[in-house]
């Protein structure tokens, strides 16, 4: 995967405060981005639930629900294909893979299902995390223009 800016259509680089209702701003942000290519409504939806899974986990989990923290979003599109990073510099996951297994939760009130759904809804998912530094979650989609399914 070449991550390159002048290597896709478009860019965006979006850095954000640990706040919760920032799940929001990045979700319709994304969203937007991805819907200049004329992408299904269920490729939208997909990558707009994606999109909250990751953030939620760096606010909730990276930071702790710290409001002092920082998010970073970026996302590169070309007419096919979208990808999607999301960063925190936050506690960092120890075993990432099993963090990644389906219904594992270091949090008891919550599903354990985020990653789940990111893997589910996106055609590629990559985490990267030190304890201590952060976690960097890659997502890639490939769009399926309105077009080509009429
Ligand atoms: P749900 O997403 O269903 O509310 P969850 O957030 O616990 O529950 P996942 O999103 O699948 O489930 O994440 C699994 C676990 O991975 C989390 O419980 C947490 O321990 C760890 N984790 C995920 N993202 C991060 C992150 N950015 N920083 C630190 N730990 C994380
Ligand atoms: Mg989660």
């Amino acid at each position: 995967m070449d991550k390159k800016i002048n290597n896709w259509r478009n860019y965006i680089k979006l850095e954000f405060a640990s706040l919760p209702e920032n799940v929001g701003l990045a979700r319709v942000a994304v969203a937007s981005f991805a819907s200049q290519v004329d992408l299904t409504l269920n490729d939208l939806e997909e990558i707009k639930v994606a999109t909250s899974e990751a953030v939620s986990n760096a606010i909730i989990h990276g930071y702790e629900n710290s409001p002092e923290g920082i998010v970073v979003i970026e996302a590169f599109r070309d007419e096919t294909k979208l990808i999607l990073t999301v960063e925190d510099r936050g506690k960092g996951i120890a075993d990432v893979e099993q963090a990644m297994q389906p219904a594992y939760t270091t949090d008891p009130e919550r599903m354990g299902l985020g990653f789940v759904f990111m893997k589910s809804f996106m055609d590629h998912l990559e985490v990267t995390s030190r304890l201590g530094e952060g976690t960097k979650v890659i997502m890639t989609k490939n769009l399926n223009p309105v077009d080509a399914v009429n």
